[in-house]
């Protein structure tokens, strides 16, 4: 029996059978193993704190919130439970802090989102680098000087073999830019008419995890005003938790029209159906499965038939995959939780004999380049990034064939 998807977020929290299948890869719980840091526990607290019994405290709120939303305990639950939702219901509940509310209405335009980055750009080195060095605070790139979304609009084609637009998420227009130049390249050198719209706004993840449930949902409005209405064939995302936010929570938040959902599609996936250029890599590498891709848009095959199909060898630990511990805003609210369950993650993942890391997710990308900080014999690499250089690759080889062929009548100068 499984729970019924119409029963409210709190009738749901009844149907618990208290099995305890969400334990087993909860990564707080492997931080800190007590009930309270498992979604059984959390949903029980939920449910005394909806019902009147249980006032709000500290001890609550940590509880609570050291959540990653990683979604292990989704695809565990025998009772198919909605927990991510019931845990955001939860937060509804919880009073947030005053700099928070503030800062969350930066996120509604664009402009302003520009400015805030703009001030962390110039903070950066000043204020943010001594206390990163001393591993204070997490290590996170300088934002770009120019976010990827004001250096682009549309690249048009006249040939195209199709129509698509970016959605290019905040951590990637702000911090890894470089991210969406590779997956423009390659979209373009597939024959793709490629559009980047200027008004995106956050996909309201964030909000969604600090309790702004008001914030997510306004952001999730203007966003689909400004996609929904498009003439392109698909919404591509490198970011899974983006993919996740547009294409799974935006139903639960606010009436989205079908077609925007069905256009909404993963980079890894997107890309394995199309993906016939010439690519070629050598070597071990390691994938890490960002945790949103694999437990909710179940995306496993894809990155791992793009790797393979470049030639390169892909070495897996045969266990279960692991959460990096990043976990959005979690990863800076408890960076110490964060840092244990990340290293355990690389652990994990990271063979000694690998010297290339790759993962699906700007967040995973910076958690695993905070944990390698300092070390500069392994390379964390998004998959998009991966997949241009091995592009490059086999054009230089298919460069040099030719030079070999053009050269063989005689003597090369
Ligand atoms: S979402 Fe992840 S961290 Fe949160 S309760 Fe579920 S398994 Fe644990
Ligand atoms: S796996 Fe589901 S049903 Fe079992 S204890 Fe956890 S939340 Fe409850």
């Amino acid at each position: 029996m499984t729970a019924n998807p119409n029963l409210s977020l709190d009738e749901q929290t009844k149907h618990c059978a208290r099995c305890g299948a969400c334990k087993a890869q909860c990564p707080s719980y492997g931080f800190e193993p007590h009930e309270a840091m498992t979604a059984r526990g959390r949903l029980a607290l939920i449910r005394l704190m909806t019902g009147g019994h249980l006032p709000d405290s500290r001890k609550l709120r940590y509880h609570i919130n050291t959540c990653l939303h990683c979604g292990q305990c989704d695809a565990s639950c025998p009772m198919r439970l909605d927990i991510q939702e019931i845990l955001f219901h939860g937060k509804k509940g919880l009073p947030v802090g005053f700099l928070f509310r503030k800062l969350s209405r930066l996120a509604l335009s664009p402009t302003r989102a520009d400015l805030l980055f703009g001030v962390a750009r110039v903070t950066h080195g000043l204020m943010y680098r001594p206390l990163e060095y001393v591993r204070k605070y997490r290590h996170i790139p300088v934002p770009a000087r120019r976010p990827f979304r004001n250096r682009h609009k549309l690249f048009r084609d006249t040939d195209a073999r199709g129509r698509v637009a970016l959605f290019v998420g905040c951590s990637i227009n702000y911090l890894y830019p470089e991210i969406a130049e590779d997956l423009l390249d390659i979209l373009l050198m597939l024959g793709y008419e490629v559009v980047v719209r200027q008004g995106e706004v956050c996909c309201g993840a964030p909000f969604r995890e600090l309790g702004l449930h008001e914030v997510a949902e306004d952001l999730a409005k203007r966003n689909i005003d400004l996609f929904a209405k498009m003439h392109v064939d698909a919404i591509i995302s490198a970011c899974p938790t983006c993919t996740l936010t547009l294409k799974v929570q935006y139903p639960k938040l606010v009436q989205v029209p079908s077609d925007f959902i069905e256009r909404i599609s993963d980079v890894n996936e997107f890309l394995a159906r199309i993906l016939d250029a010439p690519l070629l890599d050598t070597g071990p590498v390691a994938y890490h499965d960002p945790c949103h891709l694999i437990n909710a848009l179940s995306v496993r095959r894809e990155p791992r038939d793009l790797i393979r199909a470049t030639g390169a060898t892909l070495l897996e630990n045969p266990a279960e995959p692991r959460c990096c511990g990043f976990g959005g805003t979690f990863g800076f609210l408890h960076y110490e939780m964060s840092r244990k369950i990340g290293s355990e993650c690389m652990d994990h993942v990271l063979r000694p004999d690998i010297r290339r890391l790759i993962t699906a997710c700007p967040g995973c990308k910076m958690q695993f380049e905070d944990i390698l900080r300092g070390r500069q014999d392994v390379q964390v690499l998004h998959i998009v990034q991966y997949l241009r250089q091995a592009m490059d690759r086999a054009a230089l080889r298919e460069d040099s064939v030719l030079i070999e062929n053009e050269g063989s009548g005689g003597p090369a100068d």
